[in-house]
Parts: structure tokens; C-alpha cells; sequence
């Protein structure tokens, strides 16, 4: 199934999505897949588009994962870490498709990063090398893990230049059925409709249940966690006015524009 959130007159509900006519629908509502008290809405059927749509994720934190494509590590002159390079978004960065990335006023350059996202539906700690990682997984969605790079290096570390609000756009909807573990998916970014990154997920160079096994052993996966996956090479600065881009087939477009705070 694949569902997304958003807002109806009466108040918010989640829906089930479906394709008609290569174009993604609303169709009814359904039950929160969150532990999250929204009630179902009605709606009338219409284009996922047409709706004000919310994060379709409620993450208790945000688990990223630095240089996972060769090709971006490079690009940015970094080697290719050893194991994975974590770091958190908090989940008050998060922003629905369709809404604005805010420019911090203390930044020069605020770039996209185009990535594929696990969203957690089961506690996940300590996952053994012969676990299925499958059984933790409620599904997938897109993630800009927008970041204020000036600010990011500055830092030294990143919890600035990849935290502020508005910094974390998810969605537009999330697919139980997409297994890019078994058949790799192709991530495309586009800028003003230009192609900026394209890479197959097969390119991870942590797949995504090592990248389960590395953070379970540390901290515990909660139901609705977010992990976004790395980012392919391609990244680059976004300007006030631009609209930015990210799909996979089967997972619609994420898309928001971008304007100064
Ligand atoms: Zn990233």
C-alpha cells in the first residue's frame, strides 16, 4: 500500500494513494500507521497534489547517513568512510511536499541532497548479520536532507547546517510495497526541472540493512523513524525562487521551493 497525510477541512487524515492515468490519486482515508491519534477524514477523491500535504512520517529522530554514494564522498573531496558516518535532523526540520525550504539569513549556500528514506515500523535494536531487516521496515519515502554547507564545514560538526527548520522535506507518501533491498531504484533530483543528481540505489555503498545493523547497535529504532540513506553526487547550491525535485517511480515527486528567511 502506499499512503500519504494531509489536511482536510475538518482537520488532518491519512489516505490511501493509488495511480490512475500515470497520475498519483487520493482515494479514502485509512488508519494512522503511526502510533498517532489521527482519526480518519473523508475527502473527496482528487490529485495527491491538489491536497495540503503534512510530513507522511513521526519520527522520534531523524538518522542520516553521511557520503554513502562513492561519487558524492569524491565529489565534496571526502574519502569514503569505513563505516557508516551518522548524524541526526531534528524532527522539527521536517517539512511536507510542497512547502518552503527557508534559507537561513546566516548562510551563503544552502544545498539539496536528493535520498531515498527507511521509515521504521517496528522497535529495531541490536539487528544480527543473519536478521531480516525487512521486518523492521514499514516502507519508504524521499527526503531532501537540505544543508547549509558554509555553516556545516565552519561547525565542524553539522547539527547547525543540517538542522534548521524547514531543512528536512518528506514525502509526498509512503510505499509499503517498494523493496529496494531485493530491486534497486533509481533517485532522481531535478532543479527548475533540469537534472542535477540520478543514481541507482544499488550504488549505496552501506546497503540499507547494514545501515540498520551499525545504528540498532546503538540506539533504538522506533516506529516512524526516518532513515535517509545518503545522497549521489550532483549536489549543488539552491537560489530563492528555485524549485527542487526529488523522485522514484512508485514514490511521487517531493517537491518544495525555495525562498530567504
Ligand atoms: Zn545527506
Amino acid at each position: 500500500m502506499r499512503y500519504a497525510k494531509f489536511l482536510t477541512p475538518d482537520g488532518p487524515t491519512y489516505a490511501l494513494v493509488e495511480t490512475r492515468d500515470q497520475i498519483l490519486y487520493a482515494v479514502s482515508p485509512t488508519d494512522s500507521p503511526e502510533e498517532d491519534p489521527t482519526p480518519k477524514r473523508a475527502f473527496p477523491v482528487a490529485p495527491l497534489d491538489q491536497f495540503r500535504l503534512l510530513p507522511p512520517v513521526r519520527p522520534s529522530k531523524i538518522v542520516c547517513v553521511g557520503r554513502n554514494y562513492r561519487d558524492h564522498a569524491a565529489e565534496l573531496g571526502n574519502e569514503v568512510p569505513k563505516e557508516p558516518l551518522l548524524f541526526l535532523k531534528p524532527p522539527s526540520s521536517l517539512l511536507a511536499s510542497g512547502g518552503t525550504i527557508r534559507m537561513p539569513a546566516l548562510s551563503r549556500r544552502v544545498d539539496f541532497e536528493g535520498e531515498l528514506a527507511v521509515v521504521i515500523g517496528r522497535n529495531c535494536r541490536n539487528l544480527r548479520p543473519g536478521d531480516d531487516a525487512r521486518g523492521y521496515i514499514r516502507g519508504y519515502t524521499l527526503v531532501n536532507d537540505v544543508t547549509a554547507r558554509d555553516i556545516q564545514k565552519s561547525d565542524g560538526q553539522w547539527t547547525r547546517g543540517k538542522g534548521w527548520d524547514t531543512f528536512c522535506p518528506t514525502g509526498p507518501l509512503v510505499s509499503t510495497e517498494l523493496d529496494p533491498m531485493e530491486s534497486p531504484v533509481t533517485l532522481t533530483t531535478r532543479v527548475n526541472g533540469e537534472i542535477r543528481q540520478q543514481a541507482s540505489t544499488a550504488d549505496l555503498i552501506f546497503p540499507i540493512p547494514e545501515l540498520l545493523r551499525y545504528i540498532s547497535a546503538c540506539m533504538t529504532l522506533l516506529p516512524g523513524d526516518l532513515i535517509p540513506t545518503g545522497t549521489p553526487a550532483g549536489v549543488g547550491p539552491l537560489q530563492p525562487g528555485d524549485v527542487v525535485e526529488i523522485s522514484i517511480e512508485s514514490l511521487g515527486i517531493l517537491r518544495n521551493s525555495v525562498a530567504r528567511e
